[in-house]
């Protein structure tokens, strides 16, 4: 089913899982071992994030370095797959621009539409670690809607390959990201959200927003979406402070802000779990909130901290 079938068919507001997959190395069983504790909250979906590779530079024993390309966390597209299979749950890949030729964006989605993946989630990516400024591969996408517009065109029958005869329809559900607190690159919040309206005219279904701490960032997002004509679902993100070091750390990455009041409390702990304890009390009493403003869904980013977020989800 699709994410916004979930939606449209719920009678009340639904939960759903964003999973990272594992590193190089580890098997599958990493995954259920994550998901195993989160299953019995009937997620309507799980999506799985996308990680391009990364350039890294290795001493070689004669003191020269050697550039290599590493992929942490290989596996999106099979992930996805094996979640469907094992918990009867839909999957949601991410899809990104970076790294990506747009032929290799085809074979991708002809793999989802095989294994009978019905929902992606359009996305630019960010640059590499070590590199200042996105740049698309030269037969890539530069934004996340011209990727968008890829997956409309296959949805409509149209392959890259223009004289296929007959090319069969997909049916993909397209999600795209949204900012409450602006996307860091955009000059200013007018312009990131008309060019969200321009992902949603070309054809996006529904928006996940990036992680945020105060629903009252979220609430002015979606009023100024809705001012400007964007009428589709908007499913906030939401993730746990469970470490003092994200105090800075979420800020330097996800650009945005921490409220004082919490912030305050975290300074005060003297260990992680403690944090974790007010990072759960704080989840707990946001989720409640968005859940009485009637948000969709409540999407968690789980980044290997099942446990609290199960503690979250069974409070609320
Ligand atoms: C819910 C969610 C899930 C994510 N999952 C992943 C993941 O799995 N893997 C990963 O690598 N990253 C992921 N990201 C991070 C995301 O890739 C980055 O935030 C990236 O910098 C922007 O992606 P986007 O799809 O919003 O880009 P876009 O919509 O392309 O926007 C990027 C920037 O360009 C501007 N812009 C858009 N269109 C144009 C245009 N036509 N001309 C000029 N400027 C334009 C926008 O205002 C914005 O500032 C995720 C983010 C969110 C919120």
């Amino acid at each position: 089913m699709t994410v916004t079938e979930h939606i449209k068919l719920a009678k009340d507001t639904l939960i759903s899982f964003e999973i990272l997959p594992p590193l190089k190395g580890k098997g599958i069983g990493a995954i259920y071992d994550h998901l195993d504790p989160l299953m019995e909250f009937k997620p309507s979906f799980i999506n799985v994030t996308y990680h391009r590779s990364e350039t890294m530079f290795k001493k070689k024993p004669d003191g020269r370095f050697e550039k290599i390309d590493v992929r942490k966390r290989p596996g999106t597209v099979a992930i996805c797959a094996a979640i469907m299979n094992h918990y009867r749950v839909d999957a949601v890949p991410h899809l990104i621009c970076g790294g990506f030729s747009k032929n290799e964006t085809e074979d991708a989605l002809i793999d989802l539409n095989f294994l009978g993946v019905d929902n992606v989630l359009v996305l630019r990516g960010d640059a590499p670690r070590n590199e200042t400024f996105f740049d698309p591969e030269p037969d890539g996408h530069a934004y996340a809607i011209e990727l968008l517009k890829q997956v409309v065109n296959m949805n409509n029958g149209i392959y890259l390959e223009e004289d296929l005869k007959g090319a069969l329809k997909t049916k993909f559900c397209i999600g795209v990201a949204g900012y409450p607190e602006k996307h860091f690159e955009a000059p200013n919040m007018p312009a990131d959200l008309n060019y969200l309206k321009a992902k949603v005219d070309a054809g996006a279904e529904y928006i996940i927003t990036q992680m945020f701490f105060d629903n009252q960032k979220y609430l002015a997002f979606v009023q100024k979406c809705r001012d400007i004509g964007i009428n589709i679902p908007i499913i906030p993100g939401l993730k746990p402070i469970t470490a003092k070091k994200q105090l800075t750390v979420i800020p330097r990455t996800f650009y945005v802000d921490i409220p004082a009041e919490l912030a305050d409390e975290v300074v005060k702990c003297k260990t992680d779990d403690e944090v974790a304890a007010v990072g759960t009390e704080w989840m707990i009493a946001q989720s409640r909130e968005l859940k009485k403003f009637g948000v969709p869904v409540l999407h968690y980013y789980t980044l290997g901290k099942a446990s609290v977020i199960a503690n979250v989800v069974k409070a609320i």
